[in-house]
């Protein structure tokens, strides 16, 4: 660990002007803080010039690894072609133009249209505006509900936040009103006893249905899902679940927005997780993995309804009244442009497809012992459940912090990976090789080892 008591140390200097969110503050008191210098494949490495294998890429986003040539030129060439312009007042740059194209082409969609965003929380925000605005300009200004799942994870601003389902939003007097959470579709926790896999989708089916009587069909502007849930611990939907809910969706005229923040861009071993799950939504969300990370960049991708009903509402006033500043910047463009060629085209998704059966053996073989409840997942992205007992499902207690104390020792050993709620998260870049891939798990393996010696 670094020296916390020299002033000058990265640690002290960090935590005297910077402010970390989503950070467990006592945690880095106690441990000292993680300062990265720079990325080497799918590795970083910190001021202290410790290397870590990065399992999470990043935060589900640096796909092509932290160095990757390809993008790299990409930015440099366009920073000095045109380093920066907006998308306002019917001008905006050729990348722009370029990339709408390329989404709209690799989309399920037969035609659409792009609208850029700086996140995926944007994204989500600028959805919901789209859906508001264009259900008052067709007489239906009640249609303001939002429908999501517990356990989904939108993001962070006071919308999205209000769309994620998660308890600590309450913290911020959040959701804001009107926005209507369904049950996760969680079967290994969220199943009753005795409860078949079958029945507890036919009893979601029927909450939703329950839910839209008792709102009303016309106050509900759109139902948002992530195909698999990410933050809120990597949850594949039960079995048959999309196939149940969206007839119910479609009858009563209700959109279906896709959240594919995480999903989008082969992480799931298709282009998108609606592909893996055989549905195609009204309009995708996009972040994270377009870019590759390597800017800071979201768009909402409408399906052909969508666009047409929105061109229309927006016809009517002249306007969409909605954009940021740095929407379409063209660095991020002519990034996202090479970022798409390099996964379709470049290697990467046959990467990913080669590299799910490992990653599966690997997320299976470490399940097979007491303290690890499930494993779930699907593609490249997975979670190994802790449980003080296997049989009962009961978790360890909250005050061990098991999850926390296995990353943690991942972190010892120079493994990076994500504990969240009781389990822990891997979600490794698409660019790893068979012997990284052994490295993480072996790595891995031993913290689980060393945490539930302690713990048991
Ligand atoms: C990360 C994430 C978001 C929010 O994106 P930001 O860029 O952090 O605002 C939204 N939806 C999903 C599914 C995400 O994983």
């Amino acid at each position: 660990m670094p020296d916390t008591t020299l002033p000058n140390s990265w640690d002290a200097r960090a935590k005297q002007n910077s402010f970390f969110g989503f950070t467990d503050l006592p945690s880095i008191n106690e441990r000292g803080t993680v300062i990265l210098t720079h990325g080497e494949g799918p590795y970083v490495v910190d001021t202290e010039g410790r290397r870590y294998l990065d399992g999470n890429s990043g935060l589900w986003n640096m796909i092509a690894g932290f160095d990757h040539p390809a993008l790299i030129k990409a930015a440099q060439d366009q920073y000095a072609r045109f380093p920066g312009y907006h998308a306002f007042f019917g001008r905006m740059s050729d990348q722009a133009v370029m990339l709408s194209e390329k989404l709209v082409e690799v989309s399920p969609f037969a035609d659409g249209k792009v609208f850029y965003t700086n996140s995926g929380s944007e994204a989500n925000d600028t959805m919901v505006k789209m859906l508001w605005f264009l259900h008052a300009a067709e007489g239906r200004p009640n249609a303001r509900k939002i429908i999501t799942r517990g356990n989904a994870y939108h993001g962070v601003t006071a919308v999205s936040a209000s769309m994620t389902g998660k308890p600590y939003n309450s913290v911020f007097g959040l959701p804001l009103p009107g926005f209507l959470r369904l049950t996760c579709p969680h079967y290994w926790r969220e199943g009753r006893e005795g409860e078949s896999a079958a029945d507890f989708l036919a009893r979601l089916v029927a909450e939703l249905e329950e839910m839209i009587a008792r709102e009303g069909a016309d106050t509900i502007a759109g139902f948002f899902a992530e195909p698999v849930q990410g933050a809120g611990g990597v949850i594949p939907p039960v079995d048959g679940y999309f196939d149940a809910i969206l007839p119910v969706l479609r009858k009563h005229g209700i959109p279906v927005i896709a959240d594919e923040v995480i999903t989008g861009f082969g992480r799931t071993g298709s282009v998108w997780g609606c592909e893996s799950y055989g549905f195609l939504p009204d309009a995708i969300i996009s972040s994270k993995a377009l870019t590759a990370g390597f800017f800071p960049m979201g768009a909402v991708i409408l399906g052909p309804e969508l666009s047409d009903r929105l061109q229309r509402a927006t016809d009517a006033i002249e306007e969409f009244p909605h954009g940021f500043t740095a929407s379409g910047h063209p660095v991020g463009c002519a990034i996202a442009l090479a970022s798409i060629d390099l996964v379709l085209n470049g290697g990467l998704m046959e990467n990913v497809q080669r590299l799910i059966p490992r990653f599966e053996a690997g997320m299976a073989k470490l399940a097979d012992q007491d303290h690890i409840g499930e494993w779930r997942g699907r593609g490249l992205m997975g979670a190994l459940e802790a449980v003080r007992d296997k049989a009962t499902k009961k978790p360890f207690e909250g005050h061990l912090s098991v999850s926390e104390r296995i990353a943690n020792t991942c972190t010892d050993h120079g493994l990076i990976c994500r504990p969240l709620g009781q389990s822990i998260v891997l979600c490794p870049p698409f660019i790893m090789t068979d012997a990284q891939m052994d490295e993480m798990f072996d790595k891995l393996s031993a913290a689980l080892a060393q945490v539930f010696a302690e713990v048991a």
